[in-house]
């Protein structure tokens, strides 16, 4: 667990010079100046030997020490570049969401070991954002504190997730989000009828076609009578599948576009160092699975609108519950995701992206090879769980506290999930001794209520777990790697 990417006898000469406990990796040497992330009694602070014009601090000694505010975030942002994010086009990514500000070190200790996965260090939807209080530049600026903690010096991303509307947009581009991952289920069609039986003629003459650039005759003669060769199939469409994907999607893909173009419009968010961005379409919240078909016509009315895009979240068939492995049958999981990373190569090349990416083991083998390296994994309240794991670990008694407000707020706070958890099944803490509770976070049930209930239970111990894993920093860092490198290895380069 221990950390030598950048310790040097220097920086260690540093400790007796300053009298301070510093995080060594982070130690820097720019312009003449020395940055560091140092540990004092009041919490962490930015230490800087040397100029500190532009920072907001008090001068101690030979030092200024500077709280971990916004203003001191931008301003190390300016100074030190590797601390922007980047896109990071057709590489293998991971997305680590961290809904406590506190895992960033972890995540990176665990990316430090795949050369060819790149990481998205910060990323929240707006509905996370909400519920834990934060808004996008403080995830940004979280994430920031903890890259320098560890010294990253590689292109790393930020994901603005689940985006809806473009006053989400705006917010994110203010924050210097890099990677946008445009929702627009809510514009999903899931009432149109599978039966071939039932084309819904209404629904699609009432399409937005002038938003969509296009006509109902246009749209026919784009694809029916027509074969289209992707890889080792082909691909035709008879009218009832035309018209289902139109109806289905449709909506979603004008709402898409409108939101491209919103962000291709929005001005840089730095002048200095100005803005690039990379698009994420995804659909993985709607109720139904996007065929091969509704993927093929999805990306193609992307590019004939002139969207760029570097990844696409279709829903998969089967379920991606939170914090469990994939349900559902992996023999036709696989046959379905050949073909979608066979058009996601055809028509992109982009990635194909898995949300709720975390804890799917039993998928990853399959995803790895079909993708051939264009996959983004993303996954977002496993680092919440492996906090509680921590937590479990160290302060039994306070582990216990939550699992019961949780069993307590499980049947209200899963009604915006798909879940299938049982309170019934949640084995009885009271009945376990204190060497067993780290053991929950790998029962199904009882890690799929701390999942869902993270917002509640946040609010009631949130500042309690902070405060225990302050102390116990190193030991969640070791729980978070741990857990990473099981995710990550799978996607790997061997
Ligand atoms: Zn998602």
């Amino acid at each position: 667990m221990t950390n030598t990417q950048y310790p040097t006898p220097n920086n260690q000469k540093l400790e007796q010079l300053t009298g301070l406990t510093i995080y060594l990796n982070s130690v820097v040497e720019v312009d003449g100046s020395t940055y560091f992330l140092a540990r004092t009694d009041e919490g962490k602070c930015l230490g800087i030997m040397g100029h500190a014009a532009g920072f907001e601090g008090e001068r101690r000694g030979n030092v200024t020490l500077c709280p971990l505010t916004a203003a001191n975030a931008a301003a190390l942002r300016e100074k030190l570049p590797w601390l922007r994010p980047q896109p990071l086009g057709l590489q293998t990514s991971a997305g680590c969401g961290d809904r406590l500000g506190i895992a960033t070190p972890g995540h990176v200790r665990a990316v430090r070991q795949f050369s060819g996965i790149a990481p998205i260090f910060a990323q929240q939807s707006m509905r996370e954002n909400a519920r834990t209080g934060r808004t996008p530049q403080q995830v940004m600026d979280d994430a920031l504190w903890g890259i320098f903690q560890e010294g990253w010096r590689q292109p790393w991303g930020a994901d603005a997730d689940h985006l809806k509307t473009t006053e989400d947009i705006d917010l994110c581009v203010a924050a210097g989000y890099t990677f946008f991952t445009i929702d627009p289920g809510d514009h999903v069609d899931n009432a149109v009828p599978s039966s071939k039986l039932q084309t819904p003629n209404s629904k699609f003459i009432a399409l937005p076609w002038d938003k969509l650039e296009d006509t109902p005759d246009d749209l026919r003669r784009r694809y029916l009578g027509r074969r289209f060769e992707v890889e080792t199939f082909t691909l035709e469409f008879d009218e009832a599948a035309l018209l289902r994907a139109a109806c289905k999607y449709g909506r979603a893909i004008a709402h898409t576009v409108r939101m491209y173009r919103h962000l291709a419009a929005a001005p840089p968010t730095s002048p200095t160092w100005g803005r690039d961005f990379e698009l994420e379409m995804s659909v993985d919240e709607t109720e139904t699975p996007t065929s091969v078909e509704e993927h093929f016509f999805i990306a193609s009315e992307l590019r004939r609108l002139g969207v760029h895009w570097v990844s696409l979240a279709p829903r998969y068939v089967g379920h991606f519950e939170k914090g469990v492995d994939y349900i559902g049958d992996l023999t036709e999981f696989e046959a379905e995701i050949a073909k979608h990373a066979a058009i996601a190569r055809v028509l992109g090349p982009y990635k194909l992206s898995i949300h709720s990416g975390s804890d799917k083991f039993s998928i990853y083998p399959i995803v790895a090879r079909h993708t051939r390296g264009l996959v983004h994994l993303k996954t977002a309240g496993t680092s919440f769980l492996e906090a509680l794991r921590t937590v479990a670990q160290v302060e039994p008694a306070l582990f216990r506290g939550i699992l019961d407000y949780a069993i307590e707020r499980y049947p209200e706070d899963r009604a915006t999930y798909h879940v299938s958890a049982q309170l019934s099944r949640v084995p009885a803490p009271e009945t376990m001794s204190d060497a067993d509770l780290p053991g929950l976070l790998d029962q199904f049930d009882a890690r799929q209520v701390l999942h869902v209930t993270f917002g509640s239970v946040l609010d009631r111990f949130g500042g309690e777990i902070l405060s225990v894993l302050a102390v116990h920093e190193q030991a969640y860092y070791a729980v978070l790697e741990d857990h990473f490198e099981k995710h990550l290895s799978p996607f790997a380069v061997k």
